[in-house]
């Protein structure tokens, strides 16, 4: 007998998926471009399950049960390709290939199209949960072909994280699909950091903590609403006292944010499906800001800013309620994203599914996803999360404490691209009407671009150069 799986890419997550699938008892065959990762992994870790170790592509394929399963777990973007046609003549009609790294869809929607002309099933499955994750138990978000999925599905779903029972691991939809809704899962963990960043800025400037106590404080908010592991690490970074200075670690880290791009691609796609993202986009742009610290350093010494000045009244405990609201639109805005995707793509993605496997093994899982799961329970064509009663009302109470902050936050020069955006989504969301009537106006003024009216149906253009008629432009 062969092995039931094989996993191609020993590098940090490859590797520590396939300890995992062995752990779980599944004899899997390991291999790597270079041999040296696979010694590792056998020398280190050859005696935690049945690993079949193959230092060519030829004998990886030899070792594997028909149909083959096939794990590539490498850099994302042409090493996936070069890997994929390395393989191919090596494969029968019928074999998967699952692609398990940071794929963008668009290429995963091509390899599935072209690998099926070979007859071989390609799964884009998303990972998540970093290399904790992938050994003890990530989310997993597999898209592609069903048929190709469930052959593969005893495996994932084993060494998924597992909550109440059930596996963080669930088929999302077919081509591009599995692959789409991660990297809106990593965008969203874009927003929900840069949240987090705001708060502690706030603490800071606002309200003169130091990093050891907006520490406790965050230990503090992680028994409440707000607990997720984003919030829990968020406390331990700020307790960490720096070797070297003797300062908190967080004190002496360089502010510029980098980026792999997960970020960029779900505010790209977000701007073309004409999806109000917010959250995300300034996530991704307050990292751009960050990353110019040169012009930032001299921009300090040019540009004037209020004074600095201390907040009053219960300003703590408003910054953990305007973090709620931020977050419950961020995360609304995400849902309503992958949504218009499902729509567009044709990908019948659950929203409820994805918020049960996301409350276990990634970096955004949090009791929140909870809540969010029993809103798509209570409502399956929920069209937007505020609009869900208990969202609604946690929204509702929070905001006055979320308008203060963002009051605080200009008059004190604190900048919150991602509270105050959250917020002006909010306020543009609930309005019947508002300003874009001026808008079309202006449109039809210099390009004749025609407007619609309240009162009648119809298209509609003023003649304004001649003597401001209306006439119809049906
Ligand atoms: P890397 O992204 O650092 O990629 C290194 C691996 O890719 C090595 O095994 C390397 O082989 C292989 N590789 C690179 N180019 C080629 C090629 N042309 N042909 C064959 N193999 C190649 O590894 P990670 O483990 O960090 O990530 C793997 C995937 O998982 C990526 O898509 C990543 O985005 C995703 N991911 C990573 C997470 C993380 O926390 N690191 C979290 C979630 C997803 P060699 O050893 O021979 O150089």
């Amino acid at each position: 007998m062969g092995s039931q799986i094989g996993v191609t890419g020993l590098a940090v997550m490859g590797q520590n998926l396939a300890r995992n699938i062995a752990r779980h008892g599944f004899p899997v065959a390991v291999h790597n471009r270079s041999e040296s990762r696979t010694k590792q992994l056998i020398e280190h870790h050859g005696d935690e399950g049945d690993f079949t170790p193959a230092y060519s592509l030829e004998e990886f394929v030899a070792a594997l049960d028909r149909p083959r399963r096939i794990i590539i777990m490498v850099k994302a973007g042409a090493p996936v390709d070069a890997v994929i046609k390395d393989l191919l003549p090596l494969l029968d009609a019928g074999d998967i290939i699952i692609d398990g790294g940071n794929s963008h869809y668009e290429d995963t929607r091509r390899r599935v199209a072209e690998l099926a002309e070979h007859d071989i099933h390609f799964v884009g499955a998303g990972i998540s949960g970093g290399e904790e994750g992938a050994l003890h138990g990530p989310s997993i978000m597999p898209g592609g072909p069903r048929e190709a999925y469930d052959p593969v599905e005893p495996v994932l779903t084993a060494i998924a994280a597992q909550v109440d029972g059930t596996p963080c691991c669930a088929y999302i939809g077919p081509d591009g699909a599995g692959h789409y809704v991660k990297m809106a899962h990593n965008g969203i963990e874009y927003a929900d950091m840069q949240l987090i960043a705001e708060a502690y800025d706030l603490l800071t400037h606002a309200a003169g903590l130091s990093a050891p106590e907006i520490a406790r404080v965050f230990e503090q908010w992680n028994e409440g609403d707000l607990e997720s592991f984003l919030i829990e690490i968020t406390a331990k970074v700020l307790a960490h006292t720096d070797d070297t200075t003797g300062e908190p670690l967080v004190d002496v880290i360089l502010d510029e944010a980098e980026q792999k791009g997960t970020g960029r691609w779900t505010a790209q796609s977000a701007l073309e499906l004409g999806v109000p993202v917010t959250a995300i986009t300034e996530a991704v742009f307050a990292r751009a800001l960050s990353a110019r610290k040169d012009e930032r350093t001299k921009a300090s010494k040019i540009l004037p800013g209020p004074p600095a000045g201390q907040a009053g009244g219960d300003f703590v405990d408003a910054v953990r309620d305007a973090l709620y609201a931020s977050k419950v639109v961020a995360y609304a805005q995400g849902f309503e994203q992958i949504r218009a995707a499902s729509n567009e793509y044709g990908w019948d993605v659950q929203p409820g599914t994805l918020a049960t496997i996301w409350r276990g093994g990634c970096i955004i899982r949090a009791r929140f996803l909870n809540r969010i799961k029993d809103a798509y329970d209570r409502d399956p064509e929920l069209s937007n999360l505020l609009l869900d009663d208990y969202f609604r009302d946690a929204v509702a109470g929070a905001q006055d404490a979320w308008r203060k902050v963002v009051r605080t936050a200009i008059e004190l020069g604190v900048p919150t691209p991602a509270f105050s955006s959250a917020l002006a989504y909010y306020d543009g969301f609930r309005r019947e009407r508002g300003p874009a009537s001026l808008i079309q106006g202006l449109r039809d003024l210099f390009g004749a671009h025609t407007y619609r009216r309240t009162d009648r149906e119809g298209v509609f253009h003023t003649l304004w150069s001649e003597d401001g008629r209306e006439v119809s432009a049906d």
